[in-house]
């Protein structure tokens, strides 16, 4: 395949260097690479990270987790504004909001808990109306038409799972996923039996995790450290993992990393033509291709093309509008606890609530739509309960049980007695609650014009307030929580609502719709008034559904990729 004719069609008689350029290496961009680069077009990429793989991901608590592949606060950092709770906001500058500065961002770092949206996640406002002071909006697409892309997907990149029939089972063209769910910890028999009890329908979790190899990658090895760590088996369907790795010889692939792209420049027409990025060494390169992809996880997106300023675009790439950055959300929902004394267990119990490895593999979806009328006189939009083992986090745990209850601090014997109580005598079995956190004028991300980060450009500023309504359907779904842990037989079980962001669940802000005054992406993904420019991270999605988005983030990066595949043969 030879597509010069179109690169010399959109730049005149400037050839350009690409066919086409892609701004991340994460899970928008994974996708986009994969199958432009497999067509035979010839695909640049900058990653402003290193490339790390199998290698070098070692279960480190402190270096693994935090150091190597995150992005230093003294070189990149955000400002938060946050409701201070009086009625004013508070300001902080932050190091929230980097989940992975490597080769496949933070996808080498989740959980890969892989659940698909529904629906009615695609027609939120016309099926449960206005909510005031929400900018709900239904998608300019069908679930009907990402569905083939969400199959593909976990046939491309190996999702695990069970399909089990329940009331709010989205529709499947493949019966079931293409491997078997992963290993399930013992302690699910009695979770399942205080489900039945309440009747509740307990469900098998799908992961974005291979349960036997597939294309050169190991199946897990259940090591325990999932969640936060990268994995050294290739079993967890990381971008670079699942998708770059195939590619990364091929002589159409440039991949270069240690490359922050930091503007697109535009001609009189409004296209754009380049990016200027800045290499290892900080000198400022420019590339030229005849299409650009950006996904840089949703804020820095945002940042990215507010950043882009041209004669066409006064305030930024695609913010005629005042559109960019705006309609920004994240999961909404909580966490909850249950607290199991091990010292008054019979031994086999104690026992099996300490294995580690195996994952705990449940998760409830009795209310992703609430019909009560407790709560609201008409159903509402509910979420998705996900139980889980969190990993060891031995350090990160000492250094919270240093304080006592009164904010005093505990040292010496007393502070060794607490540390040997909570590793030996009692367990923490968990659950996470995702529903919509709705988008409104009070979150969004902009420029902070006097905070610069170490290359002189401005830092993102997101700007998080929650939705009241938010509240009351996460407080409604951690009751529930609390309920099965209780069933469980706990000894003690709470929760807490988030009214916080979740920084590795962000997504929006370049949402996409038909009308460019109240969103910045056409139904394709492209920037309404520059079309040669992509948007394929999870800044596309008006709202993220009650569950974590990234196998949807990824679904959509291959239905984008076959449009730009379209556009560059037509
Ligand atoms: C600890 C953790 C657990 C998670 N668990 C789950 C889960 O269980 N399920 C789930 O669905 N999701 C989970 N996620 C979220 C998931 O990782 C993200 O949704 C997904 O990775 C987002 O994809 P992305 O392409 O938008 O961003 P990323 O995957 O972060 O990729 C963005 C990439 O762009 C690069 N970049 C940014 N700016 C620039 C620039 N200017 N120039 C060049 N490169 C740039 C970054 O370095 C990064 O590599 C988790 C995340 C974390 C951190
Ligand atoms: S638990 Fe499995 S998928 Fe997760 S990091 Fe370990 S080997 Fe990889």
């Amino acid at each position: 395949m030879n597509p010069m004719p179109v690169r010399e069609k959109l730049l005149g008689t400037v050839k350009a260097d690409y066919d086409v350029c892609i701004i991340g290496s994460g899970a928008g961009a994974g996708p986009v690479a994969f199958e432009l680069v497999n067509a035979g077009f010839n695909v640049v990429m900058l990653e402003k990270g290193k490339w790390y793989d199998e290698r070098h991901f070692k279960k480190d608590e402190q270096l693994a987790r935090h150091r190597i592949f995150k992005s230093q606060f003294d070189k990149e950092r955000h400002v938060l504004e946050e409701p201070d709770g009086d009625g004013g906001w508070s300001r902080d500058t932050t190091g929230q909001f980097w989940g992975g500065n490597v080769v496949g961002g933070a996808s080498n770092f989740m959980s890969a808990y892989f659940h698909r949206l529904k629906p009615t996640d695609f027609r939120l406002l016309s099926t449960y109306g206005a909510i005031e002071g929400a900018t709900v909006a239904d998608w300019p697409i069908s679930y009907q038409q990402l569905e083939p892309y969400y199959d593909k997907v976990e046939k491309i990149i190996g999702v695990s799972g069970n399909a089990l029939k329940h009331q709010f089972l989205e529709p499947r063209s493949s019966e079931n996923y293409p491997m078997r769910p992963t290993a399930e910890h013992p302690i699910v028999k009695l979770f399942d039996r205080a489900c039945k009890t309440l009747k509740f329908t307990p469900l098998p979790m799908a992961r974005g995790i291979l349960t036997k190899p597939m294309n050169g990658r190991n199946s897990c090895e259940y090591s325990g450290y999932c969640g936060s760590y990268g994995c050294h088996s290739g079993a967890k369907a990381s971008s670079r993992a699942a998708l770059l790795d195939s590619i990364k010889d091929k002589s159409n692939f440039t991949l270069l990393t240690q490359s922050k792209a930091y503007r697109l420049n535009s001609d009189k027409t409004g296209q754009a033509t380049s990016v200027d990025y800045f290499d290892a060494k900080g000198r400022s390169k420019s590339i030229t291709a005849s299409r650009f992809v950006v996904a840089c996880y949703s804020i820095e997106s945002a940042r990215l093309l507010l950043t882009s300023v041209g004669e066409k675009h006064p305030k930024g790439l695609g913010n005629n509008h005042s559109q960019v950055g705006k309609n920004l959300h994240c999961c909404a929902g909580g966490t909850g606890h249950g607290i199991f004394n091990l010292t008054e267990r019979d031994d086999k119990f104690a026992k099996a609530m300490k294995i580690r490895g195996p994952f705990f593999n449940r998760f409830l979806q009795d209310w992703y739509q609430i019909d009560d009328k407790a709560v609201s006189a008409k159903p509402i939009k509910g979420g998705t309960l996900d139980f889980v083992f969190d990993p060891p986090s031995p350090t990160s745990d000492i250094s919270g049980l240093k304080w006592q209850s009164n904010g005093e601090l505990l040292w010496g014997s007393p502070l060794k007695q607490k540390i040997k109580a909570h590793f030996t005598q009692s367990k923490d079995f968990k659950f996470e609650v995702f529903c919509d956190w709705l988008t409104h004028d009070e979150c969004y991300v902009s420029l902070a014009m006097d905070e610069k980060d170490a290359w002189g450009i401005p830092v993102a500023k997101v700007t998080a307030g929650f939705h009241p309504h938010d509240v009351k359907v996460a407080q409604y779904l951690v009751d529930k929580g609390v309920e099965v842990m209780k069933a469980m037989g706990a000894d003690e079980a709470y929760g807490n609502v988030w009214t916080s962001p979740t920084s590795n669940l962000m997504a929006g802000g370049c949402r996409f719709g038909n009308d460019p005054k109240t969103s910045v992406l056409n139904a394709n993904c492209q920037v309404h008034d520059c079309d040669n420019v992509y948007v394929t991270d999870g800044s596309f999605m008006p709202n993220g559904g009650s569950v974590t988005p990234t196998l949807t983030i990824y679904a959509n990066a291959f239905r984008v990729a076959d449009k730009i595949k379209a556009s560059l043969v037509s």
